[in-house]
C-alpha cells in the first residue's frame, strides 16, 4: 500500500519495549482515594467492600492479560507481575501499563454494585500506573516484600488511630493485615457429560479436567514459606 505523506509522523513514536529477561511490574494506585473513601462512606480503616472490589478488579486483569504470574494488593493499590519471558504487546511498557490500568478501572466500575449494592458510585474513579523492571528473583521478591512491609508500617503508624475505632491491631483478620495475593493454581474440576454409548444409549459420564483458576491468599509473602509452597511462580 502506498504511504501517505503523513506517515512520517509515526517515527515520532519512541520505542518503549521493556528490557528482555526482566519481570515487568505494573503498579496501580487509586487517584485521591482519601477523598473517594470519605465520599463513599468507606468504613475506617479497612472497608471490606472496597477491598473485595479491588480484588475482583485485579482478577479481571489477570483473566484478560495472560502472563501475569502474581498480583499483590492492599488499600487502593495493586501490583501485577508479568513473567520475565512475556512477549505480550511486544513488551511495550505503555501498552502493558495502560491495558492493566483501563481493564482495572472499568472493572472497578462494572463490579461496583456487586460489592456496594444500592449505594451509588458518585463519580468515575481513576488509577495511576507505573512500570518497573526487576532483573532477578531476589529483586522481585524484595519488591513484593516492600509493598507488604509498607502496608504494615502504615497500619502500625495508625495504631493509635485504630484504637479510636476499638480495633486491636493483632486480632484483625489476615485480609487486613497481609493484603491480598493472587496467583494461578491448577484445580481439578469434575463435570458430568452426557455421552452416547456404542449401543446408542446415552449415559452420564464424569469427566475430570484440570483448570487454571486465580486463587487468593492473605498471607505473609516476605518469608520463605509462601515461595516454597508455590515454586512455579518464579522462573529459576
Ligand atoms: P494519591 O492520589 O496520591 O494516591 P490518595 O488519597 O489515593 O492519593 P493513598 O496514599 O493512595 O492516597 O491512600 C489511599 C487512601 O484511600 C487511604 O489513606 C484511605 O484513606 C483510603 N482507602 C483506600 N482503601 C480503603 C479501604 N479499603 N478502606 C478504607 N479506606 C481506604
Ligand atoms: P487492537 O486491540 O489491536 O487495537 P482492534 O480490533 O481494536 O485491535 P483497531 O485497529 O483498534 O483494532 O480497530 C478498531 C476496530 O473497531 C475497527 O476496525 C472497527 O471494526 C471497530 N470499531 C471501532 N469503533 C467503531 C464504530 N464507532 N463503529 C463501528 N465499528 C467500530
Ligand atoms: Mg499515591
Ligand atoms: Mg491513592
Ligand atoms: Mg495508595
Ligand atoms: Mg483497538
Amino acid at each position: 500500500m502506498a504511504k501517505s505523506k503523513f506517515e512520517y509522523v509515526r517515527n515520532f513514536e519512541t520505542d518503549d519495549a521493556c528490557l528482555r529477561n526482566c519481570y515487568i511490574v505494573v503498579r496501580l494506585d487509586g487517584r485521591n482515594f482519601h477523598k473517594f473513601a470519605e465520599q463513599h462512606k468507606f468504613t475506617k480503616p479497612n472497608d471490606n467492600r472496597a477491598l473485595g472490589l479491588m480484588t475482583r478488579s485485579a482478577r479481571s486483569v489477570m483473566g484478560e492479560l495472560e502472563d501475569i504470574v502474581i498480583a499483590y494488593g492492599q488499600s487502593d493499590e495493586f501490583s501485577f507481575v508479568f513473567k520475565r519471558t512475556t512477549t505480550l504487546f511486544k513488551r511495550r511498557a505503555s501498552k502493558l501499563m495502560t491495558h492493566v490500568a483501563s481493564q482495572f478501572s472499568s472493572s472497578y466500575v462494572f463490579y461496583w454494585k456487586e460489592f456496594f449494592g444500592e449505594q451509588p458510585l458518585l463519580y468515575p474513579p481513576g488509577f495511576d500506573g507505573r512500570v518497573v523492571l526487576y532483573p532477578t528473583n531476589r529483586n522481585l521478591r524484595d519488591y513484593l516484600s516492600w509493598r507488604q512491609a509498607d502496608w504494615n508500617t502504615s497500619r502500625r503508624q495508625n495504631e493509635i488511630l485504630f484504637s479510636q475505632f476499638d480495633i486491636n491491631y493483632n486480632s484483625e483478620p489476615a485480609l487486613h493485615k497481609k493484603g491480598t495475593t493472587l496467583i494461578w493454581e491448577k484445580q481439578d474440576e469434575t463435570v458430568t457429560k452426557r455421552m452416547k454409548r456404542p449401543d446408542g444409549e446415552e449415559e452420564d459420564v464424569p469427566v475430570t479436567r484440570s483448570r487454571r483458576t486465580v486463587q487468593d491468599y492473605h498471607c505473609d509473602i516476605i518469608g520463605e514459606k509462601f515461595w516454597e509452597d508455590h515454586p512455579d511462580i518464579l522462573e529459576h
